[in-house]
């Protein structure tokens, strides 16, 4: 049986390249520094690049290369490069694929640090930056320039949960001579694919829900060609931001559940957006799986599910907020998503603070704003927990 014939359940625990002589049922830890050349001219064959053995960690590791291969073939694309952390990733990718003078567009609800590490460091270096609601195709094509090399989306956006059509944003881009790189942190290549529909990098923030258990922070890019991956991988190799070898081995472990764990997460979110959308003290909610949800239409066609991830927006504003906040009992206070443990936050007081305020409610991030990651506790608890603090406003 082929595996790359496999469903994607059974590819999340049979995929993923490793050498294994000694027959081991799961991926271990090759924790080392460095490998052992067998002599002198094994060493100058793997420095050129004739032999594909091991040298140095930061350059490659086992453990390392099979997170790699088993995510790069979930994402169908050609090498996946594994880094210390999402941000690594993001990083990563603007030094690798942009220069001084260059321009990129972004999707104005843009995970907070993407979007200010841009604005107040890479344009240090003179690279420009453009943020419009990426949702609206016009907005796109109205920003590109003569100097634009990327569109950096990130759908559905954080935390507006904003759909961008990317089959759309392919054809943009492509038509521009851009490259078209997306944040897939919010779906995984469980429920959304953007290579498949046209972008040509797509990255993660591992710490949620690839790895899904809240205790590693990692991050992967993965490149449709393998011209792509080279570029990546020598420039996160020379900025020094890989993985460690023990990270990549929790985070192996933790894919091999993210269907069963998606799968019962968004059935549970579901119901909980349909719970707030009816609550009288709650003036909006922001799901894909609602009709209610401006590209509900969109979401059904380029994902093949609608998620875990619920904003909303509550009738009384920053302060019922705050008293959401502390009075929920299950639902965990801290940031961070896609864990199999609910997660609530306040992005206007926490993860997009260091955003200037008017950006932030351009962005459509108001006071009141609250975002909830849809755990895997039992469905009638997390609506009783939700139910109790809403009682308190
Ligand atoms: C968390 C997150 C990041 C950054 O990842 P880290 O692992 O925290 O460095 C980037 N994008 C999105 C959408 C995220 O949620």
């Amino acid at each position: 049986m082929k595996k790359k014939n496999l469903g994607i359940n059974s590819r999340m625990i049979h995929a993923g390249e490793f050498e294994n002589p000694l027959g081991s049922a799961t991926v271990p830890i090759y924790q080392s520094s460095t490998f052992i050349f067998e002599n002198a001219d094994h060493g100058a064959r793997c420095f050129s690049g004739e032999d594909d053995g091991y040298i140095y960690t930061r350059i490659g590791n086992p453990t390392i290369h099979a997170l790699e291969t088993l995510v790069a073939d979930l994402e169908g694309g050609a090498e996946g490069i594994a880094t210390s952390s999402g941000m690594a990733a993001v990083n990563t990718l603007y030094m690798a694929l942009l220069s001084k003078g260059d321009h990129m567009i972004s999707s104005a609800a843009v995970y907070g640090p993407s979007r200010v590490v841009m604005e107040q460091h890479w344009s240090r270096f003179g690279v420009e930056s453009t943020y419009v609601n990426t949702s609206d195709v016009e907005a796109i094509k109205a920003a590109f320039k003569p100097n634009t090399r990327m569109l950096y989306i990130e759908t559905p956006a954080n935390p507006t949960m904003e759909i961008t059509d990317l089959k759309a944003c392919a054809a943009l881009a492509h038509e521009h001579g851009a490259l078209l790189v997306v944040d897939n942190t919010f779906s995984s290549p469980y429920l959304q694919r953007p290579l498949e529909l046209g972008a040509d990098a797509v990255f993660h923030s591992m710490t949620k829900f690839l790895n899904g258990h809240a205790d590693i922070v990692a991050g992967m890019i993965v490149a449709k060609d393998k011209a792509l991956g080279k570029k990546l991988r020598s420039m996160m190799v020379t900025m020094g931001c890989n993985m460690d070898p023990h990270q990549a081995f929790m985070v192996i472990r933790g894919v091999k559940t993210l269907g069963i764990r998606i799968e019962r997460a968004q059935q549970s979110a579901m119901k909980i957006a349909q719970f707030l959308e009816a609550h009288p003290k709650v003036e909006w909610v922001k799901y894909p799986g609602l009709e209610s949800h401006p590209q509900h239409q969109l979401a059904k066609e380029q994902m093949f599910g609608f998620g875990t991830m619920i904003s909303f927006g509550l009738k009384g504003g920053f302060e019922a907020g705050k008293i959401l906040m502390n009075s929920v009992e299950l639902a965990i206070l801290a940031v961070s998503l896609g864990g199999v443990e609910t997660l609530i936050q306040h992005p206007a007081s926490m993860t997009h603070s260091k955003m200037n305020p008017e950006d932030r409610l351009k962005a459509g991030i108001t006071e009141g704003l609250v975002r909830y990651s849809v755990g895997i506790e039992d469905i009638d608890d997390l609506i009783e927990d939700l139910e109790q603090g809403l009682a308190k406003i």
